[in-house]
C-alpha cells in the first residue's frame, strides 16, 4: 500500500512542475511509526518531514537513507534539538525564531538551511509572515550568518474555489521568483499537500509535503 502509493506518486512527478523543474516529494510523517516511514523511504522517498520536535528527535534518531526535514511550528527554546540535525526547516515564521536558529548554528559552526513560511491565505489559525512582508522578511533572514534561506513554504487555505487557490499559488511563485533573482541559493517553493498538490505543481511548486496520499488516513486517536 505505502509502496504502491510512493511508486505511483513518483511516477506522476516524473515530468516535474509546470516549469519542468524536478519536484521533491517530502513524506509528512506525523502520527506514523518508524516502520511505516522506513517503508516509504525504501520505496524511494528522498525526504521525510516531522511536525513536532519530540517526534523528530525520537523517530528520526536512528533513521538513515533520506533527508530529514522539519515542517511544524517551532518554539525558540527547542531550536537546539534541530539545528545541525535537520536538512531543512520549512517553518521559519517570525524574526525571533530566525535569530535563535542562527545563533545556535553559529555556536555549532554550521549553516542551517531554512525556508520562510508565508501565510498566503491570511488565515488566523495558521502561522507565517503575511505575503506583503515576504520579501522584507527574506532580506532580514538571509542576513543571519548561521542561516541559508532556500526559499518559501506555504499552505493553501481549505477551499473548493480553484480560481482563488490558483491565484494564491501564483502569488507564492512570484515571491519565490523575485527572491531567486536576488539570491542564487533560493531553489525551494514548498507548497502542496495531499488534497492540492496537483494544483500546486501546476502553479510552480517544486517541493510538496504529502502524508495521507502516501500513508493513508491519519488516526489521531490510535
Ligand atoms: C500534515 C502536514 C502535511 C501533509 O498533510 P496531508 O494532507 O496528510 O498530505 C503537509 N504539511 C504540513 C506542514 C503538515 O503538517
Amino acid at each position: 500500500m505505502i509502496e504502491e502509493n510512493v511508486h505511483s506518486l513518483l511516477n506522476q512527478l516524473r515530468g516535474g512542475n509546470r516549469y519542468g523543474e524536478p519536484v521533491t516529494l517530502v513524506a509528512a510523517t506525523k502520527t506514523r511509526t518508524p516502520e511505516e516511514i522506513q517503508r516509504a523511504v525504501d520505496a524511494g522517498i528522498g525526504a521525510v518531514g516531522e511536525n513536532k520536535v519530540q517526534e523528530f528527535t525520537g523517530k528520526y534518531a536512528l533513521f538513515r537513507g533520506a533527508e530529514r526535514h522539519f515542517i511544524g511550528r517551532l518554539q525558540t527554546n527547542k531550536v537546539k534539538y534541530l539545528v545541525g540535525k535537520c536538512d531543512l526547516i520549512h517553518s521559519v515564521d517570525r524574526d525571533n525564531l530566525a535569530e535563535a536558529l542562527s545563533r545556535r548554528a553559529e555556536e555549532l559552526g554550521v549553516v542551517q538551511s531554512v525556508l520562510i513560511e508565508i501565510n498566503i491565505g491570511r488565515e488566523e489559525t495558521k502561522s507565517g509572515y503575511p505575503p506583503e512582508e515576504a520579501l522584507a522578511a527574506f532580506e532580514r533572514v538571509r542576513r543571519a550568518a548561521g542561516l541559508k534561506v532556500r526559499g518559501f513554504m506555504a499552505m493553501l487555505p481549505p477551499s473548493e474555489d480553484e480560481n482563488l487557490l490558483s491565484s494564491l499559488a501564483d502569488s507564492m511563485r512570484r515571491i519565490y521568483e523575485e527572491a531567486k533573482k536576488r539570491d542564487g541559493a533560493v531553489d525551494c517553493l514548498s507548497m502542496g499537500m495531499s488534497g492540492d498538490w496537483k494544483l500546486c505543481i501546476g502553479h510552480g511548486a517544486n517541493v510538496i509535503r504529502l502524508g495521507t496520499a502516501i500513508f493513508g488516513e491519519r488516526n489521531y486517536a490510535g
